[in-house]
């Protein structure tokens, strides 16, 4: 472990390294997709944009264990995935690199506190947008919009949709939108609910047979199925809408603004696109940009 964050550490000195090197150059070492990063930008009236600046650095919220979203290789220390490309463009058109950024991984049921305490400026990680949430947070975009659905193990018959789900062992995430639902919804018997920090948790319990299905939003699940496509497959129609947002402070709104400019940009001149084709699109799944929620 040790070594491995040493390991880590040395790449990323190298990285900034090379980003120092390059100045103004495309700078999103280690992501298919570069971006240039914006100078002498402004937000005026962020509290949030402000502290980065005094700083000198950009503080990240994400997902490290999502593939396609949100992943940190263990052996580079790498992350990749739709959500940090995302991060990233957002972070390099406010004038921060890919050797300015700090990604700070954080759970989806302590993502509120995260944001409203400060120790991230903006948070990029399958965060869907909903009233609940907006009475701690805000949330620029949607920049994505999933489904909840159900991953099994590949020989998995019975389960093919959320009716199917009584009496089967049914894993999510604390804190999450997709387990609230199973809750709500009473797709299965309370007793049989259970309840972990990452879906990481949840697909070790599904192979070694401690639950019978892990639901959660289509495009996590579908990372999950495609890493080991000989043992698990995702069953259904997805039975939701998880519109995804980048979750801030909620009284910065002058960031949100920005935020959302940014994204417009990146939709309208194919930025968006190639971000998306180049992670969560090689699923085969193809997508377009959704209209902003300006608010
Ligand atoms: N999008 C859902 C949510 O925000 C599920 C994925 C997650 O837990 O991040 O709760």
């Amino acid at each position: 472990m040790k070594l491995r964050t040493l390991a880590a550490g040395l790449l990323v000195g190298a990285l900034a390294l090379t980003a120092c090197g390059k100045e103004g150059s495309p700078s999103s070492a280690g992501s298919p997709v570069s971006q240039p990063v914006a100078a002498n930008v402004q937000v005026a009236g962020s509290p949030t944009f402000d502290t980065m600046t005094q700083r000198g650095r950009v503080v990240i919220g994400v997902k490290d264990d999502q593939p396609g979203l949100g992943f940190k290789d263990a052996t580079t220390g790498q992350y990749s995935g739709f959500d940090i490309d995302i991060a990233r463009l957002v972070a390099a058109q406010l004038g921060y690199g890919v050797d300015k950024i700090d990604f700070k991984t954080v759970p989806s049921a302590a993502r509120e506190d995260a944001i409203s305490r400060g120790e991230v400026d903006y948070y990029v990680g399958t965060y869907t947008i909903n009233d609940k949430r907006k009475e701690r947070v805000s949330f620029a975009g949607p920049y994505f919009v999933a489904g909840q659905g159900l991953l099994v193990r590949k020989d998995e018959s019975d389960i093919t949709g959320p009716q199917t789900l009584m009496g089967k062992k049914v894993c999510s995430v604390t804190g999450s939108t997709p387990i609230q639902r199973v809750r709500d919804q009473g797709l299965t018997e309370p007793g049989n609910i259970v309840e972990f920090q990452t879906y990481t948790q949840c697909v070790d319990q599904l192979l070694n047979k401690q639950v019978d299905v892990v639901t959660t939003d289509d495009a996590i699940l579908k990372g999950y199925a495609s890493q080991q496509p000989d043992q698990l497959k995702v069953v259904g129609e997805t039975f939701s809408q998880e519109p995804y947002g980048i979750g801030l402070n909620k009284d910065d709104a002058a960031l949100r603004g920005k935020i959302n400019d940014i994204l417009q940009a990146a939709y309208d001149d194919g930025t968006w696109q190639t971000i998306y084709d180049n992670t969560l699109g090689k699923s085969g799944s193809p997508a377009s940009p959704p209209a902003l929620q300006r608010y």
